[in-house]
């Protein structure tokens, strides 16, 4: 995702003090590390392995909730291990942070999917 300096909005570039002069080097630290976390997490989901994607993406939450790839990615990762609620809990957090997203739609069907296969069975 693209961090922005809070001061003036222009993105960072990775040097510790902004054009407008406000010091963002504590910024610039996290969106690294969250980046590498989310980094992580895509190279563990493609590997095949949620459970660990989960891990580096639960970190990356808890440095910045708003990055909507790495919500998106967590929420493919909880509807693998079939942590069906969480999903709808993201679902709601991404709709709200960018309702246009295309991954929405699939992300909503398979939950209502599996809410509806739930009621059959009870
Ligand atoms: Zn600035």
């Amino acid at each position: 995702m693209t961090w922005t300096c809070p001061g003036c909005d222009r993105p960072l570039t990775g040097v510790a003090v902004c054009r407008c002069g406000l010091d963002v080097q504590l910024l610039v630290e996290l969106s690294s590390v969250a980046d590498g976390q989310f980094n992580q997490a895509l190279a563990a989901w493609k590997s095949g392995d949620a459970a660990r994607a989960l891990e580096h993406l639960e970190a990356n939450a808890a440095l910045v909730i708003a990055d909507v790839d790495a919500r998106v990615l967590q929420a493919y990762a909880l509807a693998e291990r079939g942590r069906w609620e969480e999903v709808g809990d993201l679902v709601s957090l991404i709709e709200g942070l960018d309702p246009e997203r295309i991954e929405l739609v699939a992300l909503r069907n398979g939950f209502l999917e599996v809410n509806r296969q739930t009621e059959e069975k009870s």
